[in-house]
């Protein structure tokens, strides 16, 4: 049955209050909480029973059909909301708003929180070295303005973006944006391609928030980003009603402050994790981080995506490094300390708008425990940072917060003794009563002379005293005794002063757990008050041990420091890709990478498998490490700041796009084409290999020409095309290297070395061996080999033939010039004009 075929009037009034939640959030799962369970119902229940492979049953609403439902025990309702968000589902939880037992009638029920994959705050559902943005975009029509949020932290940031396609796809695919929200009059065709193609969860909003948390944005004067950021709040605080408390001020990020990369270079270069199998482990990050908390592993990620352009920022982070290499000793306490503070920034997050525990607060108080001996490390070291050390509360968590505390908040054993003399007391009447009844047990037995007389406690009867039936006869009724259960061999009573003893435990028990709760709220008010500062505390120790990672991992794979240079000269002696090192370990072969002012392009040439792409990626690497402030796999380094960096290395990952691998090839030289200046990095893998030979090797020797001559950058280049290393004769800017392969017996070993000059041959077939080709395969195909080399010198004198020719036709493209120059218009008659214009007709025709 379906909920929109229901006719209320029938509905029992239970029932008819679901419907109500459930007519205002009709895109959610709601769970509506009755008892200890919440329960699903109609088309809700049966995406959720199929989803998680739940019982779908059926509930008496009061219709003469029985309604779907589907339930799920509260306690338990963590896991199975994890993994309907993870599947793109929205789930509004709707709790009991008073209590059952104090209400008469029924009992109110609304909705306190929407949960989506971008708002989550729960530590156990996040990656704790990832962010987990929600962003909001706005069409400005010349620009797109992203404003981000990471609800778990309070991190707002806004930045701008060209107005394309490509941009803003990059950008939200980097960021990883877990959700977005536009405005109605948003592109369809964009939605269609964010929604389809690359799975982002869209919410169609219009409305802004007036007024409300207005502090995230007091200091901002540009209109637009207001807008922006009152789009994002109104969706977070009304439509999923999240307090944001702890929101910091928005930063206004400057997209040309820092080296751009696109999303494919990011992807290709795999910076945060591998292109096949999408895992942190081998990616670049996975090398570097070193990082001892969490916070310090998300600030890694987002200096390694954005490398600096700032020399004397760079320089800096050079500085801290060299000094903590200089004082190991301190930098190892430094990482000890880092070791013991837990995620402040989340546990911020948890405070505002959490259900925060004991737990939580314990572990905001043993992360404050070590903030001293920090400060006085980075006092030794002559650090400027400025570390609050939040003494104070520090003593107030440690003077509160008993030590191995529950999750719930609601059974007691939060607070230590000596904290409130209000509860100390109650805790002594507590325990008095509990001794009393262990002496009543005692008593009894003496009294009536029955050794296995038990005094008991259960919910129904509260304490008891238990006698075995074989006893029955010694109580004599001079005991006032009552008789209250008979089991199948023992009887149960109660006597007067149990139950007085009982009132008085039994109340204080509950009094106990009340005032305990009672006292945690108030501590959880106070630590809202700390929030902002806590989160000041965290950026810095995210910094500190940021530094001390790169440090580490320089002293680790023996980095070196690199020089930044304002000359265009990039001279690497002794490089390597790092993590194809750390994986090869001894067998990796380190190459120079050697370009002075005057050579902007590197043709590289070399068999398929002898290390060309690596030696690319190598350098690449190189650079965003240097300019984010780590220290580099070489043993002398000296690089000028790079813009932007271009790639088109190894196989797509667009395959979804429906678009040729040669197209997208040539969509992503084409972006480096347009968007190059002369300081940008471009690394052109192959290119040109996706479409026939000379198609493929004119487009190829074209763009190298077009760099040489217009862009004039910084340019690794590899290919197969052995015709494009006579370039370098015309160009004076390209040199040519190869790596070296050695042919033994007819066996090829690669030796990944680059030296200088072009290769003499590509060893195709021999990788086809390597790669278990059969035998007979492989001779016929080299017989065919040896007749197209044949073809080919003849083709390539052509070839030579055609090149000459053309380039002897350049100067008729000036004669047509000259002509033009020499015409006065204003001294021809009419007919002068129609001979000349013929005359030009004609020149145009020759060159042609
Ligand atoms: P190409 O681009 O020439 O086809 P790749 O760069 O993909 O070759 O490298 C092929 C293989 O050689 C890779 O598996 C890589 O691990 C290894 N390799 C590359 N460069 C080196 C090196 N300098 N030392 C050792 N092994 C290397």
């Amino acid at each position: 049955m379906k909920r929109n075929e229901v006719n209320r009037s029938e509905l029992s009034p239970m029932m008819l209050q679901y419907m109500e939640v459930k007519d205002r959030y009709q895109e959610e799962l709601l769970f509506f909480r009755l008892g200890d369970f919440y329960e699903l119902f109609f088309e809700d229940a049966e995406v959720t029973s199929r989803v998680l492979e739940l019982t779908l049953t059926g509930k008496n609403a009061g219709l003469k059909e029985r309604i779907p439902m589907c339930g799920i025990p509260h306690h338990a309702v963590k896991n199975y909301i994890e993994k309907l968000i993870n599947q793109g589902y929205k789930v509004a939880i709707c709790e009991q708003l008073e209590d059952p037992k104090s209400t008469k009638g029924m009992v109110k029920r609304d909705v306190v929180e929407v949960i989506t994959k971008g708002t989550l705050v729960d530590l156990e559902f996040l990656n704790e070295r990832d962010f987990n943005y929600i962003g909001s975009v706005i069409d400005y029509t010349y620009c797109y303005l992203l404003t981000y949020i990471d609800i778990s932290t309070g991190e707002v940031n806004a930045c701008f973006l060209n107005h394309n396609q490509d941009s803003l796809l990059n950008e939200v695919l980097n960021l990883n944006l877990k959700e977005i929200i536009v405005k109605n009059d948003f592109s369809i065709e964009l939605i269609n391609i964010l929604k389809n193609k690359y799975n982002f969860h869209i919410s169609i909003s219009d409305e802004l928030l007036e007024d409300e948390y207005s502090s995230v944005y007091e200091e901002v004067n540009d209109e637009r980003i207001v807008q922006g950021i009152k789009h994002i709040l109104y969706y977070l605080h009304v439509t999923e009603l999240k307090d944001l408390s702890h929101l910091s001020h928005v930063t206004l990020l400057k997209r040309d402050h820092y080296l751009e990369m696109d999303v494919h270079t990011i992807r290709n270069l795999e910076l945060v994790e591998t292109l096949r199998l999408k895992e942190r482990k081998y990616s670049l990050i996975w090398f570097l981080d070193k990082t001892k908390t969490a916070m310090g592993a998300r600030n890694l990620k987002t200096w390694l995506m954005n490398p600096l352009k700032d020399k004397s920022e760079i320089n800096k982070r050079y500085d801290y490094i060299e000094a903590l290499n200089n004082h190991f000793l301190e930098r190892e306490e430094l990482r000890n300390s880092f070791y013991e503070i837990y995620d402040i920034e989340r546990l911020c997050g948890k405070v505002i708008c959490g259900s925060l525990n004991a737990r939580d607060v314990l572990q905001i108080k043993n992360s404050l425990r070590v903030l001293p001996n920090v400060k006085r490390i980075l006092n030794e070291l002559d650090f400027e940072f400025k570390l609050e050390t939040h003494d104070e509360l520090y003593e107030l968590l440690n003077r509160a917060i008993y030590e191995e505390p529950p999750i719930s908040v609601k059974e007691g054993y939060l607070i230590k003794e000596g904290y409130s003399s209000e509860l100390d007391e109650l805790k002594a009447i507590r325990s008095g009563g509990k001794e009393f009844i262990s002496s009543i047990e005692n008593e009894e037995r003496e009294k009536t002379g029955i050794p296995t007389l038990k005094v008991g406690f259960n919910k129904v009867f509260g304490y008891y005293i238990e006698v075995t039936k074989g006893q029955i006869d010694k109580i004599d009724p001079s005991f006032g005794w009552e008789r209250r259960q008979t089991l199948s061999n023992a009887e149960r009573f109660i006597t007067p002063e149990l139950k007085e003893k009982e009132a008085l435990v039994l109340n204080a028990e509950e009094r106990i757990i009340d005032l305990e709760y009672k006292l945690f709220t108030e501590i959880r008010s106070i630590l809202r008050q700390h929030v902002f500062a806590l989160k000041e505390t965290a950026k810095i120790v995210s910094e500190i041990d940021c530094l001390c990672s790169l440090s580490y991992a320089s002293e680790e794979y023996h980095l070196i420091r690199p020089m930044i240079t304002d000359e265009k000269e990039i001279r690497i002696l002794d490089g390597s890709h790092p993590v194809v090192q750390e994986v090869s370990g001894n067998a990796y072969i380190k190459n120079d990478i050697i370009m002075p002012k005057d050579t902007n392009i590197l043709l590289i040439t070399g068999p398929n498998m002898s290390g060309k792409s690596t030696y690319m990626r190598q350098l690449a690497i190189t650079v965003i490490m240097a300019q984010m402030g780590s220290f580099v796999p070489a043993s002398e380094c000296t690089l000028p700041i790079f813009d932007h960096i271009f790639t088109r290395i190894g196989a797509s990952d667009d395959l979804v796009s429906g678009e040729s691998t040669f197209m997208v090839e040539m969509l992503e030289a084409k972006n480096a084409l347009v968007g190059a200046t002369e300081n940008s990095l471009i690394l052109f893998d192959e290119l040109g290999r996706g479409t026939a030979t000379y198609d493929g090797m004119s487009l190829a020797q074209a763009i190298l020409e077009y760099i040489s001559e217009h862009i004039k950058c910084k340019t690794l280049f590899s290919t197969h095309y052995h015709e494009l290393t006579d370039l370098d004769h015309k160009y004076k800017d390209i040199k040519n290297v190869h790596v070296e392969a050695v042919e033994e017996n007819g066996n090829v070993t690669f030796l990944h070395k680059v030296t200088d000059g072009p290769v003499d041959k590509s060893y195709g077939i021999h990788v086809a061996r390597l790669a278990g080709l059969p035998n007979d395969l492989l001779s016929r195909a080299e017989k065919i080999l040896e007749i197209y080399e044949k073809e080919d010198k003849k083709q390539i004198k052509q070839h030579a033939e055609q090149m000459t020719l053309n380039l002897e036709e350049e100067p008729k493209n000036d004669e047509l010039k000259e002509k033009l120059k020499e015409i006065d218009p204003l001294n021809m008659t009419p007919i002068d004009a129609i001979n000349v214009l013929y005359q030009l007709k004609e020149l145009s025709k020759k060159e042609n």
